[in-house]
């Protein structure tokens, strides 16, 4: 599928008037879009809802646009726990999937009436401690271990994946937890990720009904939400075809049918926790070209950096890049595009084919909206962007400022930097 920038050049030289690049700009239409389709690919299923995993995009502008669509949040964190409370959500719109658990966050989560999900068969005895009772909802997640595949093609090793309970951990879990006093039971799994087929989630769903049978019957906990959490993907690379997701929804709906209604589960909700896919593609990093340098290879050096978007340096991910105002221009150059840090993976783009490129191009670099600025660090004392969103309306309203020095000193406690430069 053509990769196709939703801003402009003209757009971009009216924006950074006011608001400089680097910057993560994120598209309201697009985000409102999906939201909406996804929703109605789970239509069918009464309990359905959506826990946003926040460690995506924790930004609260977009989440919002979310939770109109009835999305709740997935959070791993005291500090994402901290956000979601801060706009209001209520206990049932919270998970709380975290793994290596410190305690106070068990004690936060329970605060708030989240949905606790444990990630081992040890956490039951910790929350207990911890909390001091196990709450009448809970949820486990499974690592059923080996390779996960999708006909005959592997997608995944859960079996090399720090998270979850083995089966005979989840039987024997299941089990404590209904005399601890437990009531109502969830299962959860995340067994690949980034799947961009429309089979995952369908196959992940056929897995689990058919466990969640299997426990209802040898352990008599009742069974309230089975939890496909993340893994659908998104075509980073223009060579790929974007998910359906309501192809994936009747997939889901029909093993549901299949499996579940005959056992007379069929009052079953199901929940999703995707990141990836409600922002990724809405999501873009504008930078600007400050150097172009001829030695071994030919560069391109932007004002974005690896500290801005990780994913290039840390996964050797692909991006697809726009050069503004050059869309319809021949690929006849070929360029390694870098960011500053003294890290010699710091590049956006590897021997990759683009217009030719002049000093002062905007560049857009695609599906930047999950995982993207909130993998941000602050290495060689770089500064986070600032985020934006292009509003309906085509207006931009600034979402997150970006950082100064004055944010990256402000630990220093001990050393307070603006005294001594005084
Ligand atoms: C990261 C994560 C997600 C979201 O994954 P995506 O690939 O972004 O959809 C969901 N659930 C848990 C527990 C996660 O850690």
């Amino acid at each position: 599928m053509e990769k196709k920038a939703f801003v402009t050049k003209d757009m971009v030289e009216d924006i950074v008037k006011k608001y400089p690049t680097p910057f993560h700009i994120y598209d309201e239409k697009g985000i409102r879009e999906n939201a909406k389709a996804l929703k109605e690919a789970f239509s069918w299923n009464k309990g359905y809802k959506e826990f946003f995993a926040v460690k995506a995009t924790p930004n609260p502008f977009l989440i919002n646009i979310l939770h109109e669509y009835g999305c709740g949040t997935d959070c791993s964190s005291y500090t994402e726990l901290m956000l979601s409370d801060a706009m209001g959500l209520k206990g049932e719109d919270i998970m709380f999937s975290s793994n290596d658990t410190p305690a106070e966050e068990f004690v936060y989560a329970s605060k708030l009436g989240a949905t606790i999900n444990l990630d081992d068969f040890t956490h039951i005895d910790f929350l207990e401690k911890t909390i001091g009772y196990i709450p009448e909802t809970i949820s486990c997640r499974y690592n059923p271990g080996g390779y996960f595949e999708i006909a005959n093609s592997i997608m995944d090793n859960p079996g090399d994946a720090k998270y979850g309970f083995t089966t005979e951990q989840l039987f024997e879990g299941f089990k404590v937890l209904k005399e601890k006093g437990a009531k109502n039971f969830g299962i959860h799994a995340f067994l690949a990720s980034n799947t961009v087929t429309n089979d995952y989630y369908p196959e992940l769903a056929r897995q689990l009904f058919e466990l969640a049978v299997k426990l209802e019957k040898e352990t008599g906990a009742d069974i309230k939400f089975i939890n496909l959490s993340g893994g659908i993907g998104i075509p980073y690379r223009p060579d790929q075809e974007p998910n359906d997701i309501k192809v994936i929804g009747e997939g889901v709906h029909k093993a549901f049918d299949e499996i579940l209604v005959p056992a007379g589960m069929g009052d079953v909700a199901i929940y999703t926790e995707l990141g990836r896919f409600m922002m990724g593609p809405y999501g873009h990093l504008v930078t600007k070209v400050l150097h172009e340098k001829h030695t071994h290879k030919e560069y391109i050096g932007v004002d974005a950096c690896a500290a801005n978007l990780m994913r290039p340096a840390m996964y050797g991910a692909y991006h697809h890049i726009t050069v503004l105002g050059k869309e319809n221009e021949p690929l006849d150059h070929t360029y390694d595009v870098t960011g500053s840090l003294c890290e010699n993976n710091d590049k956006f783009a590897i021997d990759r084919k683009l217009p030719k490129i002049d000093i002062g191009d905007y560049i857009v670099i695609h599906d930047t909206g999950a995982h993207g600025f909130a993998m941000g660090y602050n290495y060689n004392g770089r500064l986070w962007s600032s985020e934006l969103l292009l509003k309906e309306d085509g207006s931009v309203q600034l979402i997150r400022r970006a950082q100064e020095p004055k944010d990256y000193f402000a630990t220093f406690d001990c050393f307070p930097i603006y005294e001594k430069l005084k």
